[in-house]
């Protein structure tokens, strides 16, 4: 602390009196990263009994501007990390705002669910060559955490702030289904959409017989069905020298069935939305929120035909092989996945975006592939891991508050069981009460403690208890603010793990 102070002191020019002085020994830390010195006042993050400030010590416009408790002799200001002094920040500290990520090789989401993670991502930056997508929610996490995209986009600009991070980062409005959903993020500054189309995919087909589905094809607009079979019925695609697609008859009308409504929803959207943006915003296309693996025909005609509707797709997200359970290494043939996920790849080449590969957390059997075909390029996203360091600390620091949240989410798993698919069930839930305290972290790394974790935060932040008092959310919040450097630990060693396992690029130090 002693250095930080000497170092505000010499912002300052040396004016620095004894009240000055005392009240900056008050705080309880200082982040020295956070030290801006803009006109004439000198700004920074401060931490005083577990709470978070926005400190101004100097006057100029910006110091008028940020709401906040006057102090030392009006000479400066104690400043919530509200809303308002969020766009104040982002307005006069352009860093602390989001960007689009085209450009860069390899973008990592990393949803952070407690608004406290980002820290911890970014001291990866200083390690390895990515792009952070730091805000990045579905609306299922935002219903479930009771938080909006306004609260998301503000802890990432203060996590920004408080680490001095000046590279770039990216806010996702991941899963968004409807227009209203669109426009909300977009509203909220988000620099990339990722449109759910799963509700506009057919499933059903995949278990019709080939007569109901000749019968289904032939109630497609006549003009449609015509334009498309002339071009791709029967006919033979370069992907590239040693890769050739081929649509036979009966493929092509099934694959037609399954993905038109969503082609043509995405491209509506697109065309609201999107277009009159100027590729100012990054767009995702997942259909990976289905019950089949995306097949390679299949990913082939969604693209080119989103291409032809002069969609322009930053990434897709087709369903993979195999399966990609939250919070929990990859289950399936790696040689299969291997096989299909390089073809996967060459489709993206050839037309030009990113593959995105969701429920990315913890998949680290298959990095190393991903990594190796796309030659360090594509999109990962990891959310609920973050959100398991989290637990990971509890477990370490408070064992009785960690026991009574995974009794309680063991106990609520069939409800959780809604909103994700996983394999854990009622069956595989372990009694706690044989293991010692000091083992408790290590259940961390069992996938049924995982998954039971991982899908029930919703539920353990919102519960209450008889006096409508938060059960656990507020015990969470001011312990991981208390033990802070802990959690940034822990999670710049685990998704540390994930870049490693991809094999991304490492920055020289040296330099
Ligand atoms: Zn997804």
């Amino acid at each position: 602390m002693k250095t930080t102070i000497d170092f505000l002191e010499q912002l300052l020019e040396g004016k620095i009196n004894a009240d000055e002085r005392m009240f900056l020994e008050s705080l309880d830390y200082i982040y020295p990263d956070s030290i801006n010195k803009k006109d004439d006042s000198v700004l920074f993050l401060a931490k005083k009994m577990s709470t978070k400030f926005l400190i101004i010590l100097g006057k100029s416009i910006l110091f008028d501007k940020f709401e906040g408790e006057l102090i030392l002799g009006n000479h400066g200001k104690v400043c919530p990390l509200n809303h308002i002094n969020s766009q104040y920040l982002r307005e006069y500290f352009p860093f602390t705002s989001p960007v689009s990520h085209k450009g860069h090789p390899v973008t990592v989401g990393l949803g952070d669910r407690l608004g406290l993670a980002s820290p911890g991502h970014l001291r990866l930056t200083k390690k390895y060559k990515f792009f952070p997508i730091l805000a990045q929610q579905s609306i299922r996490e935002l219903n479930l955490t009771g938080r909006t995209y306004k609260d998301v986009l503000d802890s990432v600009s203060w996590a920004v702030f408080q680490e001095g991070y000046r590279n770039g980062f990216g806010a996702d409005g991941d899963h968004l289904k409807t227009e209203e959903e669109v426009q909300m993020a977009l509203d909220c500054g988000f620099t990339m959409i990722t449109l759910d189309c799963s509700d506009h995919i057919n499933n059903s087909i995949y278990e019709m017989t080939k007569s109901q589905i000749e019968e289904q094809y032939l109630l497609i607009a006549e003009a449609t069905r015509k334009d498309l079979e002339q071009k791709y019925m029967n006919k033979m695609f370069a992907v590239n020298e040693n890769f050739k697609i081929f649509f036979n008859d009966i493929d092509f009308k099934k694959i037609v069935l399954v993905y038109l409504d969503t082609i043509e929803y995405t491209a509506h959207i697109y065309q609201k939305f999107l277009s009159p943006l100027n590729d100012r915003i990054d767009f995702e296309m997942s259909i990976d929120e289905t019950l089949f693996a995306t097949s390679i025909e299949a990913h082939y005609f969604v693209a080119s035909e989103l291409i032809d509707r002069g969609v322009k797709i930053t990434s897709l997200a087709p369903k993979f092989y195999g399966e990609f359970q939250k919070g929990i290494n990859y289950i399936g043939d790696k040689k299969q996945f291997e096989e299909e996920f390089a073809l996967h790849f060459f489709i993206s080449e050839h037309f030009g975006y990113k593959l995105s590969i969701h429920s990315g957390s913890d998949k680290f059997s298959v990095f190393p592939i991903v990594g190796r075909i796309t030659k360090e390029y594509f999109h990962l996203k990891t959310a609920g891991t973050n959100w398991l360091e989290a637990i990971r600390v509890i477990a370490q620091k408070d064992p009785l508050l960690f026991r009574q949240i995974y009794d309680f989410g063991a106990k609520h798993l069939e409800d959780a069981k809604k909103y994700y698919h996983i394999k854990t069930d009622v069956g595989d839930i372990i009694s706690l009460e044989k293991i010692s305290d000091i083992s408790l972290p290590n259940l961390l790394n069992d996938d049924n403690v995982r998954q039971i974790l991982h899908i029930t935060y919703g539920l353990i932040l919102q519960a209450e208890g008889e006096d409508d008092q938060y059960l656990f959310k507020d015990k969470i919040f001011s312990l991981l603010n208390t033990f802070e450097q802990e959690y940034y630990q822990g999670l710049y060693g685990h998704i540390g793990k994930h870049l490693e396992k991809l094999n991304v690029e490492k920055i020289d130090v040296k330099k």
